[in-house]
Parts: structure tokens; C-alpha cells; sequence
């Protein structure tokens, strides 16, 4: 590539901030792009059109061309629609196909998702040879859009698109796209012999989409170094830890940033009062006054705030929550828990919402509006996950002023140093085995630390606000990936 030229990195994945979001894959796909375009790169991300994007984006959609394709193996037609727009320097092209992309919020089940996903893995490489335009790099992202490097190298390798290196993320590897051997053969067309172990092949009936994907990736990237380690371990690796080690010379763990104008008290029109570093501890508590407000919670600026914001899933370490929560509540502590997902941990949020009424706020509900004011108006935030990617809730809360108290995994260890009294340093309270006793421990150092040591907790919440947790040096470290791969 000669030096200087522009790189061309397309990004493929299920869901993007502003126009379809259900966790931290969101908003990567939104952040990642716009970093790399102000680095010079040149970005298209290519998206399924959902039936549930907001019709405020699809307004402003221009279609760009569409063909027919086939997909399957006895190769049925299916239409592309390419609708594209462009926001802050970054291009959209959108897949239309409404047999695949008219319902779900935006999954649905993955009898259904798998043939969505590998007819959208398709299209997307169709649709950068109709638009003419060649990467350097397709950045996939999860097993949604895990196909692509298998369809790169088979069905589209002497097209113009086959020239270009696939790096494949893994933001989490709970979720893999298994089904069985015969409804992913059917649905992708693929070659039979890419079914056999060392690729697609899971077990005796079937066939993993993510598994395929890192074994065909040029490059395999996860969210931080910790979870890059923890996935070559039976413990983390989700049944993929051999697989990972036998590809481990390709896989690099980079921690994911936020994006800054998007998170930044000092701008946020969603907050009771603006603020910064130098003036946090005054204004934060104009934030938690109306956030107390807002939830019906006693009005009293003296009771410390813990904030949770998650998708209520085993992950997210919740039983630990909900085994310790009596004991959280002290008649100085209020407890405000925003998200949704499984029921067992709605019911007993409601639940402590009623037994400890005024003291906790179960909002089971997504609501980005509220999230904003939680992060500015809590005193402390809890993320005690059983496995952490990466995790962006504790990098929005140290933005925020907010103090984490995380469990040492994933992400969260990369992320939070823990605090030391001795020397004044560290952004939050953690602890290491997945044990409710010491969730509750490092909730009470932190209760200390909050309220007998009250300077130590101002300067941890400057530290915190100061701490770099933009996409700067992430995306740097992206693009010398990208380079490594493109010299190749
Ligand atoms: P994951 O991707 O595993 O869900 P992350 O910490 O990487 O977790 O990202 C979660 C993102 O989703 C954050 O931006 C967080 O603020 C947001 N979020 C999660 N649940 C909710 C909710 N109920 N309402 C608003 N935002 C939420």
C-alpha cells in the first residue's frame, strides 16, 4: 500500500448506535469507525436494515442500487437493497431484505437468526463489490457476522473484495451462532468441507458459525488482554479455550474505549446540572438530588448512591447482587438498579423496590435518557460480572465521576485498578473470586473510603474523570493491526 494512501476498513456486525443497540457491540460499531475516519481511514459499516431502526434514520437513507443473490444450498434468490447514509465522516450501507430483516428488536431466536446472519455475511461482501469499493480490511464482529471471512475466501475469492484481510472481534463469546450441521449447511451454501472439525464442525450434529470464523479470520481481536487470556481457559473459553489456543499466534486482545462527546459530563443536556473534573463533587450532587427525584428515593444529599446498569443476565454477576442485597441497604445507602432481561433478577429487583421503599429504584426497563443521569448522579457503581469482554458501563462511570466496584475479570481488571490507601492511587474497589462475601467486602471498603475518608474519594473521583478511557490509543492500536496485516 503506498504510503500516505487512504486505508479502506469496512466494518460488518448486527448493531450500531444510534440505529439499533442492545448492549456494548452497539457501541463499538459507532465509536470504533468514527475514531479511525479523524486517523485518515476511509469507513463504510454495513448494517441490516431491521424493521425496528427508527424511521428518523431510515428517512434519511438514499438507495444506492440492489441485485438479486443467491444464498442456500439449492441456491435460492434472495434481493439486496444497499440504502445508504453518511453521519460524521463514516458511510452506512444498510442490507434491505424484508423476508429476514422485518422483525426482532433485532434477534429473535436462532432458528431464524442463523440463515439472517448468513445471508446478511453474504450480502455484505456482494454489496462492497456492486458499490466498487475494495477494502484494505473487513473488520467483522461477532458470530452474526462470523461467515464473512468463510465466504470471503471460498465463494468470493477471485472478486475483488477476496483481496482484502478479515479481522473478526470477539465482543463476547458466550453467543456463537450453533445449530445443526444441516440447517447452517443449507442456509449458507457452503462447501461441505469447510463442515469438518478444524472449522465449522462443533460436535456430532452440529455446526458453530463463530468457530468457523476464527479459524478463517486473518486476524482475531478481542475487548481487552485479560479476556484474550481468560478464553484459552476451560473456565472462559465457552467451549472454543482449544480451539483459541491453536489459533492464539492471531489473537490480540484491545481494550474498547468510549466515545467522549457522547459521554461527557460537561456537555450532557441529559443531566440536572453539567460538570467536570474541577467541579464534580459540588455538582454531582445537583445530579443526585434529581436523580432521587426522578425515581422517588428519600431526597437526602448524604446518602451514598450505588448505580447498576446492565442487561439482568448471569453474566452480569447478579446472584451476587441479589445474595447480598439485605445487606447493601444500611439506612445511609440507596440502591438504584436500571435493565432488563431475565425475570428471576427483574422479580427480585422488584421485589427489594418494595421491601426497602425510598431506599431503592428497580427500573426495569432500556432507557438511555435514565442511564445518563445515573452515571452522574451515583456515588459508586456496581459490575460485579462473572465474565467482563470489556465492559463500557465502568468506563462510563469513572467518566463520570462515578467510582466502579468491579470484580477482577475481563475488561474490568484492565480497566479499574484497585484502590490504595497507602499511596492515593487506583480508580476503584474490586475483588477477584466470583464470591458474594467479597462483592460485599469491597462494597463496604468503598462505603469506608465514602464516607470517613471523604478527601481520598474526591481525588479518586478527579483521577477517575481524568483517566483516559477515549478510543484514541485503542483505535491506534487497531490501525498498527491493520498495517501489520495489510503489508502482509
Ligand atoms: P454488554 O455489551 O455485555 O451488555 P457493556 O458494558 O459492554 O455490556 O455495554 C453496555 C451498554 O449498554 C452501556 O452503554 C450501558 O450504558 C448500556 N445499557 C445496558 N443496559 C441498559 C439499560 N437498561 N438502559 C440503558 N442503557 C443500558
Amino acid at each position: 500500500m503506498a504510503k500516505n494512501a487512504k486505508r479502506k476498513i469496512a466494518f460488518v456486525g448486527s448493531e450500531c448506535y444510534p440505529f439499533v443497540k442492545t448492549g456494548g457491540l452497539g457501541d463499538v460499531m459507532y465509536a470504533l469507525p468514527r475514531a479511525l475516519v479523524s486517523e485518515g481511514c476511509e469507513v463504510r459499516v454495513i448494517l441490516p436494515l431491521y424493521a425496528c431502526i427508527p424511521q428518523k434514520y431510515k428517512d434519511q437513507l438514499e438507495y444506492k442500487g440492489s441485485f438479486m443473490m443467491d444464498q442456500t444450498q439449492e441456491g435460492r434468490t434472495f434481493f439486496v437493497g444497499i440504502m445508504e447514509m453518511k453521519m460524521d465522516g463514516v458511510t452506512y450501507d444498510f442490507v434491505e431484505n424484508r423476508e429476514f430483516f422485518d422483525w426482532g428488536n433485532p434477534y429473535t431466536g436462532l432458528w431464524e437468526d442463523i440463515p439472517k446472519y448468513c445471508f446478511f455475511s453474504k450480502a455484505s461482501l456482494a454489496i462492497l463489490n456492486y458499490l466498487k469499493w475494495a477494502p484494505d480490511v473487513i473488520h467483522c464482529h461477532d458470530w452474526q457476522a462470523s461467515l464473512v471471512p468463510l465466504y470471503k475466501r471460498t465463494k468470493f475469492w477471485d472478486t475483488p473484495v477476496g483481496a482484502a484481510k478479515t479481522v473478526l472481534t470477539i465482543h463476547n463469546l458466550r453467543f456463537q451462532g450453533i445449530c445443526g450441521i444441516q440447517h447452517l449447511k443449507y442456509w449458507s451454501g457452503l462447501r461441505d468441507d469447510l463442515f469438518d472439525y478444524p472449522v465449522l464442525k462443533w460436535n456430532e450434529d452440529e455446526a458453530n458459525m463463530f468457530k468457523g470464523g476464527l479459524a478463517f479470520a486473518d486476524m482475531i481481536t478481542t475487548v481487552s488482554e485479560t479476556y484474550a487470556q481468560e478464553i484459552q481457559t476451560g473456565a472462559y473459553g465457552e467451549g472454543l479455550d482449544a480451539h483459541l489456543r491453536y489459533h492464539s499466534p492471531r489473537l490480540h486482545g484491545i481494550v474498547n474505549g468510549i466515545d467522549v462527546e457522547q459521554w461527557d459530563p460537561a456537555a450532557d443536556r441529559l443531566l440536572a446540572a453539567q460538570y467536570n473534573a474541577d467541579n464534580a463533587v459540588e455538582q454531582k450532587k445537583i445530579n443526585k438530588g434529581a436523580l432521587q427525584e426522578k425515581l422517588g428515593l428519600e431526597q437526602d444529599g448524604h446518602k451514598m448512591v450505588l448505580g447498576l446498569i446492565s442487561r439482568l443476565t448471569d453474566q452480569k454477576g447478579l446472584d451476587l447482587v441479589d445474595a447480598i442485597f439485605p445487606r447493601l441497604i444500611d439506612g445511609n445507602t440507596q440502591v438504584v438498579i436500571l435493565g432488563t432481561g431475565d425475570p428471576r433478577y427483574e422479580n427480585a429487583f422488584r421485589y427489594f423496590e418494595g421491601e426497602y421503599k425510598g431506599s431503592v429504584c428497580a427500573y426495569i426497563s432500556y432507557n438511555e435518557t435514565l442511564a445518563h443521569l445515573i452515571y452522574a448522579g451515583a456515588d459508586a457503581f456496581l459490575v460485579p460480572s462473572l465474565f467482563e469482554p470489556c465492559g463500557l458501563t465502568q468506563l462510563i462511570a469513572m467518566r463520570y465521576g462515578t467510582v466502579p466496584v468491579v470484580r477482577e475479570t475481563g475488561g474490568l481488571k484492565d480497566t479499574v485498578a484497585p484502590f490504595r490507601r497507602d499511596c492515593n492511587e487506583g480508580n476503584g474497589f474490586t475483588f477477584d473470586r466470583y464470591d458474594a462475601g467479597l462483592l460485599l467486602d469491597a462494597v463496604n471498603n468503598a462505603k469506608t473510603v465514602y464516607f470517613t475518608e471523604r478527601q481520598a474519594w474526591d481525588e479518586m473521583v478527579k483521577r477517575n474523570m481524568n483517566k483516559d478511557v477515549s478510543w484514541e490509543s485503542s483505535a491506534a492500536k487497531y490501525l498498527a493491526l491493520y498495517d501489520e496485516l495489510i503489508q502482509k
